[in-house]
């Protein structure tokens, strides 16, 4: 690195579609702080030299990770939140006190501040989906005492797995089977993204109470949240966990919370 300016980056193969630049330095320039936010492509061979080169590059301040990289590079950073045991990946990097550098997961927190002020102890859930973004959501379930989860995924015993590894009690169900009554409702599975299946679920048996949370942002207005708007249901869509994501991680790269009082302006840019 040539030039002296402090920035942080995200890293992923492939890197071009990430929105994480559009944020932080939509957060950066509010604040005015002198610094930048980039996107770097990081091949899975390349990952070991990216890891070395940024750990004696005394501007960087971080990384946000992203597919395919948040379980390599949990070999190559300490843990001192136990993230590997807890959410199992990690999707960002930053450094410690004395330099070192660390890794921790912001899906979890992301994904709960939106839905913070919710009353959930005792309440059941149901999440659609077993894979990454499902785990950031279990952990943060499982941290706030929610009643019976109920997972639905295509890979059954996937998802009795998590229930285990999370302490929560509930069950797994496969697609298309009828839904439990439930106080929220999470889509955390790949169906509705564009260029994937529809998630085709029955919303009629869900309490006139129940939140509908799609972690889908691309398309924003999934069909699913349409449906549950169509039968007058809380929504809250997945630019919320986006921003909620990258709200934990701004604190960490660069010491101060973001103006979150931007966040519409933000959403209209990050829809553009
Ligand atoms: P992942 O680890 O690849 O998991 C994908 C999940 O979707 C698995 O449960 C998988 O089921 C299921 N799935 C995929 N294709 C399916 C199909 N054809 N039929 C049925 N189930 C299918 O992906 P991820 O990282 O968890 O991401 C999941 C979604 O969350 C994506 O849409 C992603 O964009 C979104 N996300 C959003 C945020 C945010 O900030 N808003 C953050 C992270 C992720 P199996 O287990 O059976 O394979």
């Amino acid at each position: 690195m040539t030039d002296t300016l402090s920035y942080a980056e995200v890293i992923g193969d492939p890197i071009a579609h990430s929105k994480s630049p559009i944020i932080h330095k939509f957060w950066l320039e509010k604040l005015a702080i002198e610094a930048d936010y980039r996107m770097f492509h990081v091949k899975p061979d390349e990952l070991a030299d990216y890891i070395a080169s940024r750990r004696d590059d005394p501007h960087w301040q971080g990384c946000n990770v992203t597919i395919p990289h948040k379980l390599a590079v949990m070999d190559h950073v300490s843990d001192p939140g136990d993230v590997r045991a807890s959410i199992g990946a990690m999707n960002t990097i930053a450094r410690t006190e004395s330099g070192d550098l660390f890794g921790t997961n912001t899906d979890a927190g992301g994904f709960f501040a939106p839905i913070a002020d919710v009353p959930l102890t005792g309440q059941d859930v149901i999440v659609i989906g077993a894979g990454g973004a499902a785990q950031a959501v279990l952990f943060a379930l499982s941290r706030i005492d929610v009643g019976s989860v109920t997972i639905i995924n295509r890979n059954v015993l996937k998802a009795s797995a998590l229930l285990a590894r999370f302490g929560l009690k509930g069950k797994a169900l496969e697609h298309g089977s009828a839904l439990p009554p439930a106080r929220l409702l999470v889509n955390a599975s790949a169906l509705g993204m564009k260029g994937q299946d529809e998630l085709l679920v029955d919303l009629s048996s869900l309490p006139d109470d129940a939140i509908i949370y799609d972690l889908v942002y691309v398309p924003l207005k999934t069909k699913l949240l349409v449906a549950a708007k169509a039968r007058g249901l809380e929504t809250i869509d997945g630019v919320s966990m986006l921003i909620g994501q990258a709200a934990v991680a701004f604190e960490i790269f660069f010491g101060q919370a973001p103006p979150l009082e931007h966040d519409e302006e933000l959403r209209k840019l990050l829809l553009a």
